[in-house]
């Protein structure tokens, strides 16, 4: 018996015969069938997508409303305290990006506005630039000053801190040219000692001296890949000049210049004046470019980083707004994940009080309060979303007592 014409006619596509689809669509010289064309849509609507994160990806929208107190109250959202420090940040970064709309040529040249975070470790220094990034919608990266040694020797080259930014922003350099990089640890390439020794100082001063140039703005080439340039690797020009950098670092014993030198400065002044002020908890705040060379970096660094200013310790207030005021703060994350499964969760606050009490205490800091978050937490969450029925569950004093126990705690303290 003869089969009818259109029973031998296939999909151009996957190839499956008439009978084994439900429709074939048939054009100029092909068919399509339905599976097919449902496989084709969801193609089209991911490369869609795609193209269209890409375009707005990094898409940098700083406007004539964008003034410096719209980026603090932004800063305020995530950040606790720190307000000098938010205020010298919102203004850099104000001029930076004004800085970068002037017209070429005018006769007055406005000057980069590099930033330097003087503070103890975890008072947010970090937070401070992954904040300003996230508000500016710009590619943005954090790198560790340590890993860095002067070209030549073990070590990455500073050429490096450049290839991650690339690599954030899938190597588009226009993005990447208008970026923000954060150099953590800024204080640990301080220079080793004022003696010009016989041995070189590859990772402090040597690494200072190749920063030089990155920071103040110039043509750089950057290895891709990172690492060490390999001839064979074809290199990428970047320019930093629009290339905001945030240095940080806790510069351990900067309290010790910096009292000397405010006494110093004092003499002349009633006694008790002097004592008032060098016994104040936080000498960061008086932070100035000078202590800064007594401390190891050279001038010419601290002179390209002109927007100097300090982050103040974090006391027991300020820890317990960490713990629920932020916009992401660990109650409200915590909060969330319960939420998902369905429950209903209630810290009461003698806990949260005694959470910050331990994180004080063992001196954890602000990164402390997630481990003994997450002590407190870990079996709850481990049961909660197998039991049925439940809609609430408090957290008392009791329970957190039972789940953060002494040896707990000195566990996170040696991990801190
Ligand atoms: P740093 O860079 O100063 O060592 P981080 O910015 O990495 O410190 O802070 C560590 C963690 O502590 C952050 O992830 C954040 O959750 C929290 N934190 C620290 N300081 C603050 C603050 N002032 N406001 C809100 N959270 C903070």
């Amino acid at each position: 018996m003869s089969r009818r014409k259109e029973d031998h006619l296939t999909c151009s596509f996957c190839g499956r015969g008439k009978s084994e689809v439900v429709m074939l669509i048939s054009g100029l010289s092909g068919h399509i069938c339905e599976q097919c064309v449902e496989q084709a849509q969801l193609i089209i609507e991911q490369e869609t997508r795609e193209r269209h994160d890409k375009k707005n990806h990094h898409r940098f929208s700083f406007n004539k409303a964008t003034k410096p107190a719209a980026i603090k109250d932004f800063l305020d959202q995530y950040i606790v305290g720190q307000d000098d420090a938010k205020k010298v940040l919102s203004v850099a970064v104000y001029n930076h990006y004004k800085r970068l709309n002037q017209p070429k040529h005018e006769d007055v040249e406005i000057e980069k506005s590099n930033i330097l975070l003087v503070g103890p470790t975890g008072t947010g220094k970090t937070l401070l630039a992954r904040s300003i990034a996230k508000y500016l919608n710009v590619p943005f990266t954090i790198v560790d000053a340590t890993v860095f040694t002067e070209a030549g020797y073990v070590g990455e080259d500073v050429e490096s801190i450049l290839s991650r930014l690339l690599q954030v922003c899938d190597y588009d350099v226009q993005s990447a040219e208008r970026g923000i990089v954060y150099i953590d640890e800024i204080d640990k390439i301080a220079r080793k000692s004022d003696n010009p020794s016989i041995t070189r100082d590859v990772s402090g001063e040597g690494v200072q001296q190749s920063l030089l140039k990155l920071l103040e703005g110039s043509e750089v080439m950057v290895p891709p890949q990172g690492g060490r340039k390999h001839p064979e690797q074809k290199l990428i020009t970047v320019n930093t000049n629009n290339i905001l950098f945030i240095c940080g670092g806790a510069f351990p014993g900067i309290e010790q210049i910096i009292g000397r030198r405010v006494q110093t400065q004092m003499v002349g002044f009633r006694q008790e004046e002097v004592v008032s002020v060098t016994e104040k908890e936080n000498l960061y705040r008086y932070v100035s470019p000078q202590d800064l060379k007594s401390f190891g970096l050279i001038p010419e660094l601290i002179g390209r980083v002109p927007a100097l200013t300090y982050l103040e310790p974090l006391d027991r207030p300020t820890l317990r707004m960490i713990l629920t005021k932020p916009k992401n703060a660990l109650v409200k994350q915590f909060t969330k994940l319960f939420e998902m499964e369905g429950i209903k969760l209630h810290f009461s606050e003698d806990v949260l009080d005694f959470i910050v009490e331990k994180a004080f205490e063992f001196k954890l800091g602000a990164r402390g309060l997630r481990s003994i978050c997450e002590s407190i937490m870990t079996d709850a969450m481990f049961e909660l979303p197998s039991q049925t029925g439940l809609s609430e569950f408090t957290i008392t004093l009791d329970y957190a007592l039972s789940k953060l126990t002494k040896d707990k705690l000195k566990t996170l303290k040696a991990a801190s």
